[in-house]
């Protein structure tokens, strides 16, 4: 056989067919057997080949490439992928947040940015977005809020009237809102855009000193954005054309890179902040705390099975290595939770031990069975044993990432602290961040959205809600929307 020819068609069990093209019947007229296996396999694989699309974040793309630490900052983490030079093979996906997996790349949405950093100590991740900020802070309201973002139950339409009546009821959603109607609302590519932890992280050094962390990854590439014109047209011309653009940069060997660096707060500072620095509607501005450049990630390799290496991908902010940990975020002690389980819905129990979400660590786990496990598992099958099994080294491995709680159980809002408020940042933005252009396409954005279906109270609502991020910026809205 030359290299040329091609390799004979077998089933699923490498048996040889004997035809591409016809099934087996009964004389060349007559009806098709039962014991057509192949046919019967290729029907029934077709009919299983979609698996449940993500609820949020459904519709994306991502890559392969590795993360390399350029800076020394291991005076605040111990953490085995953040020593100096060290470099971790990484993955990453981007996505928009309410459209489903057809949908056009150009909505104007957040990205997630969801990273996987296959590191020595075993896979971190880090369930990023574009933007610093999220509309919420209490994961009470996360699938109201999405459900909001989706489709009615009656059309099947989406509604911006159900948009805004959400947002409206829900103030913390301001500063979220105003940077999503903003110019970086519609990023002109994944390359062209930052990414954020958004959340507040601990990070716990060898010498078991905590700090607070947020994390911001600068494109290297430039911040560019569309207009909403421009999304418009591309959503009707190209409607991938962000997976595209990154597909076909890193097949170009242009590879798209972004410079990792941090916000730190001393531990014990968090207490008495001004404002609540675990509010994750709350950015901590650059004046209080300056960022520290860490390192560079870059992309370099496209998947080769979009199935196994994207839809697969199984991301997950629970996947914390030694020297990492959580905040009291809300929205992140629930995202802790819901992650894990919307993998175990859509993927199996035995999620992790897919390919791409497998760790190049070893595992030694108990974990046992279930539905899809490839993995062999070997005995002893229980802790403690005296036969060998793994035990768990509480010296080396003793846990760090942790804060002191007390307190009645409540259903609450955070404690107020002096600069605690809805609004305040999203007035900084729009006043002191964007200029005059910028604030044009602004009001442009909100008109155009709230023109769409937007019914009487709640465009009231909207108008106020404007008006106390910016007196201004809110009467300009109530104009353009009553055509003054
Ligand atoms: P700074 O002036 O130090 O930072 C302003 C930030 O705004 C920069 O990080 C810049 O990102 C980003 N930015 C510029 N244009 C836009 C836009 N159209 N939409 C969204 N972000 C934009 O000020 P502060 O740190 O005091 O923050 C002021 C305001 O800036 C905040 O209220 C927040 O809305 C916004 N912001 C703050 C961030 C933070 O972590 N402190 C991060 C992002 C936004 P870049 O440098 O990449 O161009």
């Amino acid at each position: 056989m030359t290299s040329n020819t091609p390799k004979p068609t077998t089933n699923d069990a490498g048996i040889p067919v004997s035809s591409d093209e016809h099934s087996l019947t009964v004389g060349p007229d007559g009806p098709i057997l039962l014991q057509d296996h192949y046919l019967i396999e290729q029907m029934a694989n077709f009919n299983r080949e979609r698996i449940p699309e993500r609820q949020p974040h459904a519709k994306g793309s991502g890559a392969f490439g590795y993360f390399e630490v350029t800076r020394d900052i291991s005076a605040y983490t111990k953490a085995a992928l953040f020593q100096p030079g060290t470099k971790t093979d990484t993955l990453i996906r981007f996505s928009t947040v309410a459209g489903e997996s057809g949908s056009p790349d150009t909505w104007r949405d957040p990205r997630g940015f969801a990273l996987k950093f296959y590191t020595t100590q075993g896979n971190y991740d880090m369930v990023g977005n574009n933007t610093p900020v999220f509309f919420l802070r209490d994961p009470m309201k996360f699938q109201h809020f999405i459900r909001s973002q989706k489709r009615r139950a009656d059309s099947g339409l989406r509604d911006h009237d159900m948009q805004w009546d959400f947002w409206t009821l829900s103030p913390e959603s301001a500063h979220q809102v105003t940077w999503l109607m903003g110019d970086r609302g519609i990023p002109k590519t994944w390359r062209h855009m930052n990414g954020y932890s958004s959340h507040t992280y601990m990070w716990v050094n060898k010498d078991d000193e905590r700090f607070w962390v947020r994390y911001h990854f600068k494109t290297d590439q430039g911040i560019e954005c569309l207009t909403q014109q421009e999304a418009d047209r591309l959503a009707g011309v190209d409607a991938d054309c962000h997976r595209r653009d990154l597909f076909e940069s890193i097949r170009q060997k242009n590879y798209p890179s972004w410079t990792l660096k941090v916000q730190l707060m001393p531990f014990s500072e968090a207490e008495t902040y001004r404002f609540n620095p675990f509010d994750l509607t709350k950015v901590w501005p650059h004046g209080d705390y300056p960022l520290h450049e860490v390192g560079k990630l870059v992309l370099n390799r496209n998947p080769t099975d979009f199935h196994t290496e994207i839809e697969q991908a199984a991301f997950e902010p629970n996947s914390f290595v030694p020297g990492i940990g959580p905040s009291p975020d809300k929205m992140l002690l629930g995202r802790l939770f819901s992650y894990a389980d919307a993998h175990r819905a859509r993927l199996g129990v035995n999620y992790k031990q897919i390919p791409v979400n497998r760790p190049k660590a070893p595992v030694y786990s108990y974990s046992k069975d279930g539905a899809m496990r490839v993995i062999n598992v070997s005995d002893p099958v229980y802790a403690p044993n005296s036969k060998g099994g793994p035990k768990a080294d509480s010296q080396q491995y003793a846990q760090k990432e942790v804060w002191n709680a007390n307190g009645a159980f409540v259903r609450a809002a955070y404690t107020l602290r002096k600069d605690d408020d809805d609004f305040g940042q999203a007035g900084t933005l729009v006043r002191e961040v964007m200029d005059d252009a910028q604030r044009d396409r602004l009001v442009s954005n909100v008109v155009g959205h709230l023109k769409k279906g937007v019914t009487q109270p709640v465009l009231e609502r909207c108008f106020e809600y404007w008006r106390n991020i910016d007196k201004q910026i809110g009467d300009r809205i109530a104009d353009g929307v009553n055509g003054g």
